[in-house]
């Protein structure tokens, strides 16, 4: 134990120093001039995205997340229009409360995995309030919706089964199905008649699963759930969707695209995020069929391999879904500010897109340039959005996504539409 301790510094000491053995000193130049090399190809990767337009310089918020937030190098309040916080619950009292309480009753962390011993009494709750939320047998929790994705496919799936996968899905679906051995079909962007030709063409499979965004999160589309809950009747399909960002605000009482359509529990298999509207710290979860829950906890990689969720996000999302279930008002709250922010806009002349009822608002501009200047410009005024444009969306498209929240109130949306006009008249986007 002890030698190895001294053994290290005598290694280290080799590098750039006198060296002493011909065969170290080749080992070493060889590597120093990969890695100078790497560094220089990497420099140029930059650069390019720098050329492109497309680099992405991250701000630093210096408060809570909320409606308004406190921005780096600004002393005004800024109104946020960019983030998930769909209900506003990301720092709601009671939310934090709740984290700082399971903080001193739990713990910072578990220092293991579930399996191991990675589970607590306040896991186990959650997981049993989220599989009731969406009406499922059953749930299981992930570090994040990016891991309930990765981890889910892989073990539903085989070569003798096939995956249906609409072509705009979230990168986390794509890189999952990419995990699994299944037969891939990727139908174009919501077109049911290819959907339904690949299922024909996979009707010899054992398995077939459609696996959608409820909601996408570019365009602010729904997918058309009940036209793919018809099509998996008829060709014995299961049907997936990942519910990020429909779960806690999209529906009646906020349970998602099922509910938007009224389809009571046709979906069989649902992931969505606790890092979004559910109180916004982390966590994602696959609800459904208890068989398919129990062999996740045997079988999924993510969820084996990979730290149980610390007990204060477990708290706060805790918290958070009480906050939805007790206040079936709060989809409303969204709604209105949503209807709110589409009619003056439209009526100022922007053309917007998406479901007119879904808080995700994309403001269209079509020249990247223009959506970024048109971005900066709202920001000298106090309103963070954020301007969209190739590769993310495609050529042509570039716009400005807005997202309401709960959390604006009337003045908020008033004062960003007022934004909006007259920019949009000094940069001749309306008139
Ligand atoms: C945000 C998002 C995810 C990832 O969720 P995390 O919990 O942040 O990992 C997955 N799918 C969709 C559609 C998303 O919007």
């Amino acid at each position: 134990m002890q030698r190895s301790y001294f053994l290290l510094p005598r290694i280290v000491s080799n590098y750039g120093c006198k060296v002493r053995s011909p065969w170290l000193s080749q080992h070493r130049a060889g590597t120093a001039s990969v890695a100078a090399a790497t560094k220089q190809d990497l420099s140029e990767e930059l650069t390019d995205i720098k050329n492109a337009g497309t680099f992405k310089h991250e701000r630093v918020i210096v408060s809570k997340q909320g409606a308004k937030i406190d921005v780096e190098g600004s002393s005004q309040k800024i109104l946020n229009f960019c983030a998930n916080n769909y209900l506003g619950l990301s720092s709601h009292p009671a939310v934090i409360e709740a984290g700082i309480k399971a903080l001193q009753t739990h713990g910072a962390g578990l220092s293991s995995v579930r399996f191991i011993c990675g589970t607590m009494d306040i896991h186990k709750e959650l997981e049993e309030k989220l599989a009731k939320f969406h009406g499922k047998e059953d749930a299981i929790l992930y570090i994040s919706c990016f891991d309930a994705n990765a981890g889910l496919f892989e073990v539903l799936l085989s070569q003798d089964d096939a995956v249906l996968s609409d072509e705009l899905n979230h990168a986390s679906i794509i890189d999952g199905i990419r995990l699994c051995k299944a037969k891939r079909y990727r139908y174009k962007h919501m077109d049911m008649k290819e959907l339904e030709s690949q299922l024909q063409d996979a009707s010899s499979c054992r398995r077939r699963l459609i696996a959608t965004d409820g909601v996408f999160s570019m365009d602010g589309n729904v997918t058309p759930l009940g036209d793919i809950c018809d099509l998996a009747e008829k060709y014995k399909a299961m049907v997936f969707i990942d519910e990020c960002h429909a779960t806690g605000f999209f529906g009646e009482t906020g349970r998602g695209t099922e509910e938007y359509f009224n389809l009571d529990n046709k979906v069989d298999i649902i992931n969505s995020t606790l890092g979004k509207a559910v109180g916004g710290a982390a966590g994602g979860y696959t609800a459904g069929p208890r068989e398919l829950v129990t062999l996740l906890r045997q079988r999924s990689r993510p969820y084996l391999f990979s730290n149980s969720l610390p007990p204060p996000v477990v708290a706060c999302a805790s918290k958070a879904l009480d906050l939805i279930m007790e206040h079936p008002d709060l989809p409303h709250l969204v709604l209105s500010n949503t209807q709110r922010f589409r009619n003056k806009m439209t009526e100022a002349g922007f053309a917007l897109t998406g479901d007119p009822e879904h808080p995700i608002c994309p403001v269209m501009l079509g020249d990247a340039k223009l959506a970024s200047e048109f971005a900066d410009q709202m920001l000298e005024r106090g309103i963070y959005v954020i301007g969209f444009s190739y590769p993310v969306v495609p050529k042509g498209k570039a716009r400005i996504r807005v997202q309401i929240s709960a959390a604006h109130t009337e003045a908020d949306i008033d004062r960003a539409v007022d934004a909006f006009v007259s920019i949009g008249r000094q940069l001749k986007v309306i008139n």
